[in-house]
Order: structure tokens, then sequence, then C-alpha cells
């Protein structure tokens, strides 16, 4: 199609994808900048319908108050805490965004979108329980998990997780621990009421249904986006001095097609994901928690399975999962040829390399592919012993793409993080990976901003924004425990959050 024969809009900043990276993007920087104006391009016709739909992830407000995966246990039989006070710090960051939102007005009902939900973790048998007594050793003597409570007593894990006890032999050692300020995000609500405040503005222009195809560098510097309406079948192109590639899974191939030396020898590896998810109402009536336990050998991270209370759409749910597998879709509306087209001469080494190095993971992977239903209904029993298959429905979750990045030692490396990938000029940024995701959706925008608009983001006025919104930013509430007590007790009294 004739470049001419388009419309070609002019805008500061063009966005790809309405999940909710590119909604809190697009909320931070209209707060940091009124007036900057906004051309937004989504080929679904809806906002948040991929990974940030609430059925597509599990909504754990991730602050490493449960998940073991974080808190990797050492060689001398001590755990490593370090990242789980870096996650925990990103989710405070999240409920200063959120609570200031609320207290001007641009989020109604926090009730709406972020539930109280413990978090609690569950293991048996003596090497697990012996690490979970490190662990909650350790993260206890933290001020940002001082109130984590640990037990081994039975008695006292049926008060905190009575489903999870019913029916259970005690046979082996059992512990848990519990975090009572824990919560349930459901972040595709969130996405559409960050939405709502976003198309208010007259400089916010919203393009559903709308497919990015191409984007090249102009000699103004600027990018040139190019999209196809998929109603009308026209090409709409817009030009902007920033580009976000907030595509989840279909960053990538965006971002290999900017063509900046940056992204060239990035690549994606695919996990899909399942989950049971409970129809009966008796049965989702007796859990009030999130519950992880410890993933099983060669699983990757993401894939620990836990039985979660969710709150969709207003209404209690109860999941249990995720059950990996493996599909070569980007997206889980994608195509097959997804990750076969996202291959190329910067990137082949890479992903053929990381897939020698990682084949745990591709045995792993294949194997929960071939589950029957009582193999998954014998995994949901570790965790609800009483189950019954025709209580549980297997739905499909949203679809994760880990990064694989060149390594000078083994060429190329599976990573389970997420990472921002930027131009040198910080003029475009694509936002890679999958884990700990919509959580820390804030700290990661904060930090893209501060990479591509280093400029402005010195000035006195950005300075104030950020601090503004985000009472601690410039400080580590890991290191400050009195900021961290006094930021809590805000986010806790204006997000409904206080037990
Ligand atoms: C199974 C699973 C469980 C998870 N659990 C959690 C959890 O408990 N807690 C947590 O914090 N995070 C969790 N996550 C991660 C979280 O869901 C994601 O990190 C987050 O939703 C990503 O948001 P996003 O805006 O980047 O992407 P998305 O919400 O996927 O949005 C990207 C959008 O871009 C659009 N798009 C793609 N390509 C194009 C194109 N070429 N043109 C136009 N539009 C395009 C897509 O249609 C989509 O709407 C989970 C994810 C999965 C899959």
């Amino acid at each position: 199609m004739a470049h001419t024969a388009a419309k070609v809009d002019q805008v500061d900043v063009a966005l790809v994808g309405a999940g909710i990276m590119c909604a809190t993007l697009a909320t931070l920087l209209s707060e940091l900048q009124p007036g900057m104006s906004f051309s937004l391009f989504e080929r679904l016709g809806g906002i948040a319908q991929e990974s940030s739909k609430a059925e597509n992830n599990a909504g754990t407000g991730h602050a490493a108050n449960c998940e073991l995966n974080y808190t990797p246990e050492k060689p001398d039989g001590s755990v490593d805490i370090g990242k789980a006070l870096v996650i925990n710090e990103a989710f405070e960051v999240s409920l200063q965004l959120w609570s200031f939102l609320v207290e001007t007005g641009v989020l109604k009902d926090p009730g709406q979108f972020l539930t109280p939900v413990p978090h609690q973790s569950l293991v048996w048998g003596e090497a697990h329980t012996r690490f979970l007594r490190a662990r909650h050793s350790q993260l206890s003597a933290h001020p940002m998990f001082q109130d984590m409570r640990h037990s081994e007593d039975p008695a006292q894990l049926t008060e905190w997780m009575p489903l999870a006890m019913k029916g259970r032999e005690l046979s082996q050692p059992l512990a848990a621990t519990h975090v009572a300020r824990g919560t349930d995000v459901d972040f595709g609500r969130l996405t559409r009421f960050l939405f709502d405040g976003l198309t208010r503005s007259q400089a916010f222009h919203l393009h559903l249904r709308h497919d990015v195809r191409g984007l090249q560098r102009e000699p103004d510097g600027r990018w040139r986006l190019r999209s196809v309406d998929l109603d009308s079948g026209e090409t709409r192109e817009v030009l902007a001095r920033f580009v976000f590639l907030g595509a989840g899974g279909g960053a990538l191939p965006l971002l290999l097609k900017s063509g900046i030396p940056e992204g060239r020898s990035y690549g994606g590896f695919p996990v899909s994901g399942q989950w049971l998810m409970c129809n009966n109402p008796e049965v989702i009536a007796q859990h009030h928690s999130k519950v992880y336990g410890k993933p099983s050998l060669g699983a990757p991270p993401m894939s620990v399975p836990h039985l979660d209370t969710r709150i969709i759409d207003g209404r209690q749910a109860l999941l249990f999962g995720p059950f990996a597998g493996f599909s070569t879709k980007y997206l889980k509306t994608g195509s097959y040829l997804d990750m076969p087209r996202a291959i190329g001469p910067g990137n082949l080494w890479p992903m053929m390399a990381a897939g020698w190095h990682n084949l745990d993971l591709t045995r792993y992977l294949i194997g929960q592919v071939l589950q029957s239903p009582e193999d998954r209904l014998a995994a949901l029993r570790l965790f609800v012993p009483t189950a019954q298959l025709a209580d549980w429905t297997l739905e499909t979750a949203g679809q994760r793409v880990q990064i694989i990045k060149r390594d000078p030692k083994q060429g190329g490396k599976l990573e389970f993080g997420t990472e921002v990938v930027s131009a040198a000029d910080g003029s475009l940024a694509a936002l890679l990976g999958a884990s700990p995701g919509a959580s820390t959706a804030a700290a990661t925008m904060i930090y893209l901003i501060l990479r591509c608009f280093s400029e402005q983001a010195q000035s006195p006025a950005w300075q104030a924004g950020l601090s503004r919104m985000v009472p601690s930013y410039g400080h580590v509430l890991a290191k400050e425990t009195e900021l961290l007590r006094s930021v809590r007790a805000r986010t806790d009294a204006v997000l409904g959050l206080a037990h």
C-alpha cells in the first residue's frame, strides 16, 4: 500500500497494546506532562483482552509473600531474599500509584479491582519444611516481611487454609506461612478503569482493531508506525517522537521489525498455560487465600502450582494451576507462525542455544501437554485432597513469552524476568518477558520513563510529579523502615487493605 493513501497522524507518543503496561505508562506521562498527545493501537476489539485480562493471569499482587521461586535456597541451606525485597518494593510502588489515582479521582473505588486476600505458602516433606523454616526466619527478620507467620501445626494450618487441609493425610511433616496483607488484583478491570481516565482527554486517541504491522525511522528522528484497520482494511499511519511496544507477546516481533541494534539478538520462547477453574460454589466458598507450593522438578518458575481465590469482575472464583504447555503462538489470540516468523539472522543462534541448554524445560513442557484429566486431578489433590473432577473445568490461560538473550558463554540464555529494551537515544522501548508482570507495572514504567525521557525526567517539574504519584520515589523502602511504615499506612487506608 502506498504511503500517500494512508491517514497520517502526528503525536508525541505512539503506544502498541491496550494492556496494563501501556495504560500505566500513558497515565504516568499524562500526569507528568498534561497535554502530551498519544495514539494507541490495539489489534483486538477491546481493552485488556490478552495477558492483562483477569481470566488470563493469576491476579496475584506479587509481593514475594508466598511465591517460593523468588527466594532460592543456597547450597548452605540459607535462603537468598534479595529478589523478594526488590519485588516487594516494586509492588509498594504500584500500591502508591493506585492510591494517588484514587485520591485524585481517576480510579473511583479500589475495591472494584483490588481485594485483600492472604498470601500463604504450603509445603510438605522434611527438605521443604526445613526450607520454609529458613525462609520464614530470614524474611520475618526484615521489616518488609515482619508480619509473616509460620506454623507446622495442622490445627493452625486448618484455620489458615481449611480446604487445603480437609481430608489430608498427616503422614509427613507439613508447614505453611501466612501473610495477611496479600492481594488479588483484577488487572483487566484496572486496565479498563485507567483507559476510562485516559480517553476522557482529547489528546488520547484509541484505535481498537488496528494491527501494527510495521515501523520505521524517519530522517527527522521520529518513528512512522503503520497499522491496518482490521474492519475496513485501511492503513493508518502515525508519526511519533516516542514509541512504546507494550504489545505483550507481540512486542518481540515489532522490536525486531524496528531494526534497533539493541533488540536484534533477542528471541522469545512461548509457554502456554491452563487452569482448573472450580465450578462448584460450595467449594469456592471454602477457600479465602492464595496458597503457593513448590515447583516440581524441571518446572519453569512461573508454573509453580497455586490454589487461588480470585475476584473476577466482582465475583469470587477459585483457580488451580497453571499447567504449562508449549505452543508456537506469542499471543493467546496469535498465530502458530508467530515463533517461526520471529527467527532471523540476529537471534537464530541464541534461540537454538537456549533450546539446547533447556532440554529439561522442553521435557517438562511435553510432559505437561501430555497430561490426562486424571493427572491434573492428582496435581490438584496435593492442594485440595477432597477435589472431584466434576467440580473443575479446564480453561486456557494467557500466553507468556520468555526472553531469550545472547549469552557469551552458552550462546543463548532463557530468562524468566521482565526486561525493558530501548534504543540508545530513548526514542523507542519494548517490554519483553512476563514475570513478575502486571504487579510491577508502575515501577517498570517509571524505570522506562527515566531511561527514555531522561532529560525531562530530571527537570524539577517531573521530579516533583514522580514524588507526588509515588512518595517513596528516590528512596529504597527496603532500607528505610520509617518510610515503609508511613507509605504502607497510607496505601492500606486509601486502598482498603487494612487488616
Ligand atoms: C498464566 C499467566 C499468569 C500470570 N499471573 C500473574 C500474576 O499473578 N500477577 C501478575 O502481576 N502478573 C501475572 N502475569 C503477567 C501479566 O499478566 C502480564 O505481565 C501483563 O498482563 C502484561 O501486560 P501487557 O500490557 O504488557 O500485555 P497484554 O495485556 O498482553 O497486552 C498487550 C496487547 O498488545 C496487543 N498487541 C499485540 N501485538 C499487537 C500489534 N502488532 N498491533 C496491535 N496490538 C497488538 C495485544 O492484542 C494485547 O491486547 C501472568 C501472565 C500469565 C500468562
